[in-house]
């Protein structure tokens, strides 16, 4: 299949983007796919920080990790405190959004407000050239607004500052998910917004 679907897009984006020894970012860990790639592509001196504001998450990413584990950070806080857990500059970020697939709680799901802080944040400490890619579902209740929120805040970023893309496949049925991913063009600290 030449055409990938969204989640192989991204993972496609990172492997390109980060190199061995990096420190980056899981925003959304869930069950820890996204979390075991990045832990992988960082290699035995790298960093992954992983965030979840459920314990159960981080809990069923742990077992999922093994012995790679020991490059990870399981944090159990909002993505939108991102500041607090990072030093340096960060290699890539990775959001997927709605709600833990098979969780008891699915009224627990990402928020426009939080998500768009977290973002706003990374773009400042990614790396010139590092990528953040968020996978966006909006068939659950709010999903709607968290899209909308979103488009309109990447839509505003400064095109010198930061290239955007969305990436979908326009011919699915029922609310297909679909990517933008964001490239950081040039370092810069505060983000800015046309
Ligand atoms: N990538 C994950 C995987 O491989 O299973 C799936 C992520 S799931 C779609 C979204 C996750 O975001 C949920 O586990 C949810 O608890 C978490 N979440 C919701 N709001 C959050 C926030 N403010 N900060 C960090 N995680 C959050």
């Amino acid at each position: 299949m030449k055409l990938h679907r969204i989640l192989p897009f991204a993972r496609q984006l990172f492997s390109e983007t980060v190199n061995a020894g990096e420190t980056v970012v899981d925003a959304t860990t869930g069950n820890g796919n996204d979390t075991l790639f990045l832990a992988d592509l960082v290699g035995e001196n790298g960093h992954v920080l992983a965030f979840d504001i459920q314990q159960a998450a981080l809990d069923s990413t742990a077992e999922r990790l093994g012995n790679l584990s020991e490059r990870v950070s399981l944090i159990l806080d909002s993505h939108a405190n991102v500041e607090k857990y990072v030093s340096g500059q960060i290699g890539c970020a990775v959001f997927n959004l709605g709600y833990l697939p098979h969780s008891e709680d699915l009224s627990i799901v990402t928020k426009a407000d939080s998500t768009i802080k977290a973002i706003h944040t990374m773009l400042g400490l990614l790396k010139k050239g590092g990528i953040i890619a968020v996978a966006v579902y909006d068939g659950h209740e709010g999903g709607g607004e968290e899209r909308d929120a979103l488009l309109a805040y990447v839509k505003n970023l400064h095109q010198a500052d930061v290239h955007v893309i969305r990436y979908e496949m326009i011919n699915q049925r029922n609310n297909p998910p679909f990517l933008i991913a964001m490239e950081k063009m040039k370092d810069f600290i505060t983000v800015k917004l046309v």
